[in-house]
C-alpha cells in the first residue's frame, strides 16, 4: 500500500470565519484531485461548522486544532471531539503551543488523542525538544517520553488510526530566534519516532504510521523535507496562511512525491 502524502495547514489563531470561508473557497478552486496527497487546513474551531458544508472532501480535509477529551459535562468553554465528529476528519493534538501556553501533559494528550480515535477523528499527535533539552543531550528521551506517552492509550490495532508529527520547538516560526531544521537533523528524530514505534508495538504496525515534520516549512524549503527519509508529509503554520505559498508547496508534494 502506498502511503499518502498530509500537507496539514494550521491557521492557529487567524482568521475570522468570513476570511476563512473565502480562503476555503479559492484553495477548492486551485486544487485538482490529488489522489495521493491528502490537503487538510485546521481552522478556529467556530470556522469548522460552516467550513465543513462548503468543503469538498474529495479534494480535502479539515482538522480542529484543539479539542477536549470528556465527550460531555460540566466543562465551560470546551468543544469535545464528539461534539466534532462529522466535521473534523482529523485533530491536531500536543502541538507545542498547547503543551507550553496552556500547560498540556502528556497524560492530558493520551486522553485527547484516545477520545479523537473513539470519535472517528484522525489524530495528528505533535511532538518534538525545546532548543534547551536539544543542547542538554535530550532529544531522544522527550521524544520517546511524548510519542510513548502520547500514544499510552491507543491500543495495537488502533495505531494505524494515528499520525504523528515531528515539530522541533526551536525550528517553529513563531518561536522567538526560530532556527531551519536540515533534512538530516530531521532524519535522525524520524529514525527515532520510528525504532521507538517499532520497540512498542511491532515493525508492522509501526510502518503504517504517517509521520510528518512541521517547521518553518515554506515552498523553498518543502521540497527538501518531503524527500527526508521516513517523512511522509508537512505541518505547516505560517505559511498555510498565505494561499499562494500553500498551493505551491502542495504542488511541490505532488511533484516530489510522484
Ligand atoms: C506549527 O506551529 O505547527 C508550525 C509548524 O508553524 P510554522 O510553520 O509557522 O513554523
Amino acid at each position: 500500500m502506498v502511503m499518502k502524502t498530509y500537507i496539514v495547514g494550521n491557521w492557529k489563531l487567524n482568521f475570522t470565519v468570513g476570511e476563512a470561508s473565502i480562503y476555503l473557497h479559492k484553495l477548492l478552486k486551485a486544487l485538482p484531485n490529488y489522489r495521493d496527497t491528502e490537503v487538510v487546513v485546521a481552522p478556529s474551531t467556530i470556522a469548522l461548522q460552516p467550513l465543513s458544508l462548503q468543503v469538498d472532501r474529495h479534494k480535502m480535509k479539515l482538522a480542529v486544532q484543539n479539542a477536549f477529551y470528556r465527550d460531555y459535562g460540566a466543562f465551560t468553554g470546551e468543544t469535545s471531539f464528539s461534539q466534532l465528529r462529522g466535521l473534523a476528519d482529523y485533530a491536531i493534538i500536543g502541538h507545542s503551543e498547547r503543551r507550553y501556553i496552556f500547560r498540556e501533559d502528556d497524560k492530558m494528550v493520551a486522553k485527547k488523542v484516545a477520545a479523537a480515535i473513539r470519535n472517528k477523528i484522525t489524530p495528528i499527535l505533535c511532538i518534538g525538544e525545546t532548543e534547551s533539552e536539544r543542547a542538554f543531550g535530550e532529544t531522544a528521551d522527550v521524544i520517546r517520553d511524548q510519542l510513548i506517552g502520547g500514544l499510552s492509550e491507543v491500543s495495537d490495532d488502533d495505531l494505524d488510526k494515528v499520525i504523528v508529527a515531528y515539530e522541533p520547538v526551536w525550528a517553529i516560526s513563531s518561536t522567538k530566534a526560530a532556527k531551519i531544521a536540515t533534512p538530516d537533523e530531521i532524519a535522525e528524530v524520524v529514525k527515532l519516532i520510528r525504532k521507538n514505534l517499532a520497540d512498542t508495538y511491532g515493525e508492522k504496525h509501526s510502518e503504517q504510521v504517517p509521520v510528518l515534520f512541521g517547521g518553518s516549512v515554506n515552498p523553498s524549503n518543502a521540497g527538501a523535507y518531503l524527500t527526508v527519509p521516513g517523512v511522509n508529509g508537512l505541518l505547516i503554520g505560517g505559511a498555510s496562511l498565505i494561499l499562494s505559498e500553500f498551493t505551491d508547496i502542495i504542488e511541490t508534494a505532488k511533484r516530489v512525491r510522484a
